[in-house]
């Protein structure tokens, strides 16, 4: 959940001249005389000390600050930044879910959502697929039409279904900004599944801590505006429906981690989205992420270890 944001001190802000002013609001409360004495010090000060010397650059502190988002209650994989410096990891918060975006890459490094209850309704598929503009305005906005006879699908990260509640929140899945290029093998066979399986996780009683991106590459689509990753990754941690959730976490919680090659040759519609299952400390080399960080280090180290079996 920790994210830089920078904090600029003007570099004309004088700190001495500052005192100087109070100083003197206080000694005129008093006596005139005492005033002159004070001034005639301060001045005399003022030109031995003198200010300090104007900054070519603005002072820049580097704060932590903490996000209010449900979505990353277990972390901020990549230290994500809300800032255009850093276009190939910004930080895209929204009520729905979250997105590290990556602006050379066209998609996402990763999208993060809170799945419960609240979260599910009635609300028909919307389809309104369309460009961000929440991303910055001389940036390349990926279009509705972008993957158009490029032989891949806009798959979502967070999917439609997910977001049923209402249609504001349903339609927010089809932003750009939540698509990566898939085959359709993947995405209309195991990926579909097991966003099936945790959506039944969720009817039984239980909430969930997904994320999900694509890794490395196969070439681009959209004249280069778009690589297709060769692989795409998820991983979700499983809790009982309750409060106070990151607390919650322990060596015994479950974590289902997958990874599939984006592939109609390598993988097939009917396949078992359990046989891509792989311990989340191999997607976390594979990406360089550092998934749920947010937990105490020594219960990530074994429930990222463990290779999901149920
Ligand atoms: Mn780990
Ligand atoms: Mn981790």
């Amino acid at each position: 959940m920790a994210a830089h944001v920078s904090l600029i001190i003007p570099a004309d802000f004088c700190i001495y001249w500052s005192l100087i002013y109070l100083t003197l609001l206080v000694e005129v409360q008093f006596s005139m005389k005492s005033f002159i004495q004070t001034l005639t010090i301060l001045i005399t000060a003022a030109f031995i000390f003198g200010c300090p010397p104007k900054h070519e650059e603005p002072l820049t502190v580097s704060l932590v600050a903490t996000s209010k988002s449900e979505h990353l209650v277990m972390g901020n994989p990549s230290g994500a930044v809300d800032s255009v410096s850093y276009s190939n990891n910004y930080l895209m918060e929204m009520p729905q879910y979250v997105v590290s975006y990556n602006r050379d890459r066209g998609i996402p490094n990763w999208v993060a959502w809170h799945l419960n209850n609240t979260w599910l309704g009635s609300v028909p598929r919307k389809d309104t697929f369309r460009p961000d503009s929440t991303l910055p305005e001389n940036w390349y906005h990926v279009k509705k039409t972008s993957y158009n006879r490029s032989g891949y699908a806009r798959g979502h990260h967070c999917p439609s279904a997910d977001r049923t509640n209402t249609v504001e929140d349903n339609s927010a899945t089809f932003l750009m900004t939540n698509m990566m290029p898939q085959a359709a093998n993947n995405n209309s066979g195991p990926w579909e599944k097991l966003e099936k399986y945790c959506r039944n996780l969720v009817k039984q009683g239980k909430e969930l801590y997904i994320y999900a991106g694509g890794y490395g590459s196969q070439g681009t689509i959209d004249n280069g505006h778009i690589t297709v990753p060769s692989h795409t990754w998820k991983v979700i941690l499983v809790l009982d429906n309750g409060d106070n959730d990151s607390s919650r976490v322990t060596t015994t919680t479950r974590l289902i981690g997958v990874d599939m090659p984006n592939s109609n040759d390598q993988t097939s519609r009917t396949d078992d989205w359990k046989n891509y299952r792989i311990c989340v400390d191999s997607i976390e080399s594979r990406t360089g992420f550092d998934l749920f960080s947010n937990v105490p280090v020594s219960i990530q180290a074994v429930i990222e270890s463990v290779t999901d079996s149920l």
